[in-house]
């Protein structure tokens, strides 16, 4: 019997256990049907998720398509992402957290001068992180379109500004994702230390893949 409490729930074989090391990238192929757990193992660390189809990675996760077809700014148990072309790509089928930000962006180098001061330019961000994962794949820069952030919480005003605040997830809460089309899943583990959502502090992250 496995007393691992991160699997309970999970159905189908694992075929994927990785833990990713706070501010490291992750990428994996998911084919249709699998499921992605992401696993927040000490509690609030933003996971920024960029999707792309493997049959063609100009076809990708599309925040403006998925906000609109459900009418709500937040990725909840139900949401399906949607690609630039309106198709499924994955769906939310469970999680522990009540609602996963898609409108906060990712961090980088530039945004991190501009927001927190110069003497932040040298520290590690999620575009690096993603810039380094899609290398691999022969994607660049202008691949990098609209990501999410689960388990960061932004939340938006009656006026409509936005908050970084201090985040709605807990040690061993958990995202799943199931693929309904083969997809290529790209994480930046967020090493931001600047504003509160990973604490003040990045920490490790567990990705579970089960078929
Ligand atoms: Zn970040």
């Amino acid at each position: 019997m496995s007393t691992d409490s991160h699997l309970s729930g999970l159905t189908g074989t694992v075929i994927h256990d990785a833990v990713v090391p706070a501010r490291a990238p992750w990428l994996h192929h998911i084919d249709a049907g699998q499921t992605l757990r992401i696993v927040d193992l000490e509690g609030n660390q933003a996971v920024d998720f960029l999707l792309y189809a493997a049959a063609d990675d100009a076809e990708r996760y599309s925040a403006q398509d998925t906000v609109a077809a459900q009418g709500n700014l937040f990725l909840r148990e139900g949401t399906t992402l949607l690609s630039n072309e309106g198709r499924p790509m994955m769906t939310i089928a469970a999680t522990s957290v009540e609602y996963h930000d898609t409108i906060g962006g990712a961090c980088s180098c530039e945004s991190n001068t501009l927001r927190y001061g110069h003497h932040t330019k040298a520290e590690h961000a999620c575009v690096e992180n993603f810039l380094e994962a899609n290398l691999m794949e022969g994607r660049g820069k202008r691949d990098i379109v609209s990501n999410i952030n689960f388990f960061m919480n932004v939340p938006v005003e009656p006026d409509g500004s936005l908050g970084i605040v201090d985040g709605i997830s807990a040690p061993g809460l958990t995202v799943d994702l199931r693929a309904e089309m083969d997809v290529i899943v790209v994480v930046s583990n967020c090493p931001q230390v600047n504003n509160p959502c990973n604490g003040f502090n990045p920490t490790p992250v567990r990705m579970i893949v089960a078929a």
